[in-house]
Parts: structure tokens; C-alpha cells; sequence
């Protein structure tokens, strides 16, 4: 059962959360502590007040300046924040007070993560990607897609891209995707399950292909250039596990209609 009021309060933590999410963003892959020291402005290290710590409103009442050095302060966070509480809000209605909105909560905090370090970093932490691996398939045993499932989209996941990979780098003689995208997308299947993570990965590959592949191209910085995978696997990702029925019917309907059209049904 669902009500304006629980789903006012998911929002609202969703928010906070996101606030958090922030602060991992910003210091995973610059190995900071976690916890200390509080919220700092990154340009002359002031404290921030707790005003100003407030999610979405914070921002917005400084106009996304700091109030001493005036130094811009990232869209990012206001727009993180925001993200993260539709999303919690998006789970409220689309998994009810459930275990199952837990975990996906959850998974979707660590796309959102892995979103941001990889699209700025290109890096994908360990610390998020092999965790997942072992969280995901263990609450598998308890919970949705089922132990079975998860292995199997762990390894479809880890493995599958794995060997595409090698064979493009064998062809190519240069990586198309690295380890922590294998890593992520073992990730992915172990939450996730077989055929899921599958239809992710898909997604993801149209979305880099497309996305990524026009914005190097207007950017002129030719296609060597690593294109952030991480990326277009949480967008993927987060739309699988959230809208898994549409999403599998979807994908049932193109694979019989390209069936259909080179012949092989009707
Ligand atoms: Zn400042």
C-alpha cells in the first residue's frame, strides 16, 4: 500500500541520501576518508553551516556559490540530490514497503555513484563494483531474482563482455572496455539475475554507442578517446531495475520482430 505521506518521506530521504552520495563522489576516488572532516568548500575549505548542507535548498539559497570565496559550486550536487530522492520516490510506487525496496534503493545509490566517479574519473572503485558482487548475490538467496538467477547474470555479466572484449582488442588492438566494467556488470547480474543484466548490457551498448560515440565526434577528440562505459551501464541498469516487466516485453518484441524480419519466424 502506497500513500502521499510515505511517499513524501521517501523523497525526503532520498535527498539526504543523495547529500551522502555526494560526499562519496567527491572522495572515493580521491582516497579521502568518508566520514571526516565534515562538508568543506572544495575552493577555500571553509566548514559549511548546517543551512547550507541542506540538499537542493542549500544550493539553491547560495545561488551555487560559496558565501566566502564565491567559487562555483558544481550543479552536480543539487542535481545528484534531486536524482536521488525521484529515484526513491520512483522505488516507493514501484516496489511498495517491501525488502525488495530496500535492496533496490540500495543498488540504485550505487549506479548513481558509479554514474558520477566514472563519467568524471573514468575510473570504476573496487570498493563499490566487487562489494556489489558479493551484497547482490547474497541477498539472492533471500530475496528476488533467486540465487540461480544472480549466478548466472554474475557470470553473463562478468564473463560474456569479457570475451567480446578480448576478441575486439585481438581485432581492434585496443580496449574497447576495461576490467572495472566487467567488475560493474558482475554487479549488475548478481542484483539484477539473468536475463536482465543481458538486456542491460544491450541497453548500455546502444546508449554508449549512440551518446557516446556523438559526443567525441562533436567534441573532435577522434575515438581514441575512452568513452565513460560505466556510465551508460548505470543508466541501463537503473532503468532494468526499475521498470523490469515493460522492459523484458520490450526486449521480447524486438528480438521477434529482427527474428520475423531476416526469416527465422513468422
Ligand atoms: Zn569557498
Amino acid at each position: 500500500m502506497t500513500s502521499g505521506l510515505g511517499a513524501g518521506f521517501l523523497f525526503v530521504l532520498g535527498l539526504v541520501v543523495g547529500s551522502f552520495l555526494n560526499v562519496v563522489i567527491y572522495r572515493l576516488p580521491r582516497g579521502a576518508s568518508l566520514a571526516w572532516p565534515a562538508s568543506h568548500c572544495t575552493s577555500c575549505n571553509r566548514p559549511l553551516s548546517w543551512y547550507e548542507n541542506v540538499p537542493l535548498a542549500g544550493w539553491l539559497a547560495l545561488g551555487g556559490r560559496c558565501r566566502t570565496c564565491r567559487a562555483r559550486i558544481s550543479p552536480q550536487y543539487p542535481i545528484v540530490e534531486a536524482v536521488t530522492g525521484l529515484l526513491f520516490l520512483a522505488g516507493y510506487y514501484a516496489f511498495g514497503v517491501t525488502p525488495l525496496l530496500a535492496v533496490r534503493l540500495a543498488f540504485a545509490c550505487a549506479m548513481i555513484v558509479l554514474f558520477a566517479i566514472d563519467l568524471e574519473h573514468q575510473i570504476l572503485p573496487n570498493e563499490i563494483t566487487l562489494s556489489g558482487v558479493v551484497v547482490g548475490f547474497a541477498l539472492s538467496f533471500l530475496l528476488p531474482p533467486g540465487w540461480k538467477s544472480s549466478l548466472l547474470g554474475l557470470v553473463v555479466g562478468g564473463v560474456f563482455p569479457f570475451l567480446i572484449a578480448e576478441i575486439y582488442f585481438r581485432v581492434r588492438g585496443r580496449e574497447g572496455m576495461g576490467m572495472g566494467d566487467f567488475k560493474m556488470l558482475a554487479m549488475v547480474g548478481a542484483f539484477l539475475g539473468w536475463p536482465l543484466v543481458w538486456v542491460a548490457l544491450i541497453i548500455s551498448c546502444v546508449l554508449g554507442t549512440v551518446i557516446g560515440g556523438g559526443a567525441l565526434l562533436l567534441s573532435r577528440r577522434g575515438l581514441g578517446t575512452r568513452i565513460p562505459f560505466g556510465t551508460f551501464i548505470a543508466a541501463a541498469a537503473l532503468l532494468c531495475a526499475y521498470a523490469e516487466a515493460p522492459v523484458l516485453r520490450l526486449y521480447g518484441q524486438a528480438i521477434r520482430a529482427y527474428l520475423t524480419w531476416v526469416g527465422l519466424a513468422s
